[in-house]
């Protein structure tokens, strides 16, 4: 099949500026490149901190955002025969992929963590021109990313989640099992039910933990926490102060306080809160804070508690196998295709955007038909 000359792209061509529908002339592939059709492109919270120019990076405009991209392969070249598993690959299929790590560098070479590579090559904050992000008709799939095949069974709505949220959570849990883990009859708090805390509550249900515990201060999300797993929800509002929501939490967890917590809110009051729910011992896994600024603590508090804290960030393409699969095996139990809120078209991005930041239940997407 011919290569489509241009693609149609909402492009952000200056920070804090609605996002512009252009037509962006397809770059010539290299040997090796893909080329997929975007079948859906969800928003990140991240995208909306983006085009405000709101993140501690600031990636030269203009840039077509979108880095949690369900793509159809619309060009495979010959070299390409199989994802990264080995199932084989045809145009036509759905595929996801992870950022372009360059495998040279200290931490991809010494460290074999892809996600802290020093020269990667992301998808969602590049030069527009060079066409990858998910805000598009068509994306690139540089030569090297590596990709896996979207089974058949699995809907592009359900499989997305996988592409950032999910692959997140699969690779911080896997930071905290090399700590001691989730025990059988754990008590485990999941701070903050945006989609990384859903994916932490329903993997924690899955895991014989015996509470899983979600606060937020959103009704609605708290109600999905329940269908994603949660044993208890509390909302954080319902509450006069720190001290009797701490107690509260507390006592659900059998008054010892809670063996695990996972702070997927991204406020900083919650983080320093945190702390008084761990019990003895406990495990403090930090997913959601992405702030540049400081809150004060009492390090006595992990100190005493002999606490282990625990940070993580992103995944590489194990995180994102191990996510697709755990939301196949477990599709009939969860309803993981709700994560989208709402769908838009390509060219209403700023709509999707602006209900995003106005608080859209979950997850806003774009859809490319
Ligand atoms: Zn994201
Ligand atoms: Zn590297």
């Amino acid at each position: 099949m011919d290569l489509p000359k241009t693609s149609k792209a909402m492009v952000l061509t200056e920070f804090k500026k609605p996002l512009e529908l252009l037509d962006i002339p397809v770059p010539e592939l290299g040997p090796g490149d893909m080329l997929v059709k975007v079948d859906l492109a969800s928003v990140c919270g991240t995208d909306v901190h983006l085009a405000r120019d709101e993140l501690s990076m600031h990636p030269p405009t203009p840039i077509i955002m979108g880095h949690e991209t369900v793509g159809e392969i619309f060009h495979l070249p010959d070299s390409v025969k199989v994802d990264v598993t080995g199932v084989p690959v045809k145009v036509g299929d759905r595929i996801m992929w992870s950022h372009l790590f360059d495998g040279e560098c200290y931490s991809c070479k010494v460290l074999h963590e892809p996600v802290m590579c020093e020269r990667s090559r992301g998808y969602g904050f590049s030069p527009a021109k060079e066409l990858r992000g998910g805000y598009a008709e068509y994306e690139v799939v540089l030569s090297g990313t590596d990709f896996i095949r979207i089974p058949d069974e699995v809907t592009s709505e359900e499989a997305v989640g996988a592409c950032c949220a999910g692959r997140t959570v699969v690779n911080a849990f896997d930071r905290l099992y090399a700590c001691g883990g989730i025990h059988q009859g754990d008590s485990v708090v999941v701070t903050g039910v945006g989609p990384v805390g859903l994916f932490a509550i329903v993997m924690a249900a899955q895991s014989g933990a015996a509470k899983v515990i979600a606060t937020d201060i959103s009704p609605t999300r708290l109600e999905f926490a329940k269908k994603w797993g949660a044993t208890d929800v509390v909302n954080s509002a319902d509450f006069k102060d720190s001290a009797e929501r701490v107690k509260y939490i507390r006592d659900l967890c059998g008054g010892r306080g809670a063996d695990i917590v996972v702070e997927c809110s991204g406020s900083l009051a919650v983080f320093a809160e945190n702390l008084d729910l761990l019990a003895y011992y406990g495990k403090y896994l930090i997913v959601g804070q992405t702030s540049e600024n400081d809150i004060p603590i009492v390090p006595n508090k992990i100190q005493r508690k002999g606490a282990v804290v625990i940070g993580s960030h992103s995944g590489d393409i194990r995180h994102y196998i191990k996510c697709l699969k755990f939301v196949r095996a477990n599709r009939g139990k969860y309803p993981f295709g709700e994560i989208i809120s709402k769908k838009y078209k390509l060219e209403d991005a700023n709509q999707a955007l602006e209900d995003m930041r106005a608080g859209i239940a979950l997850k806003a997407a774009l859809v490319n038909k």
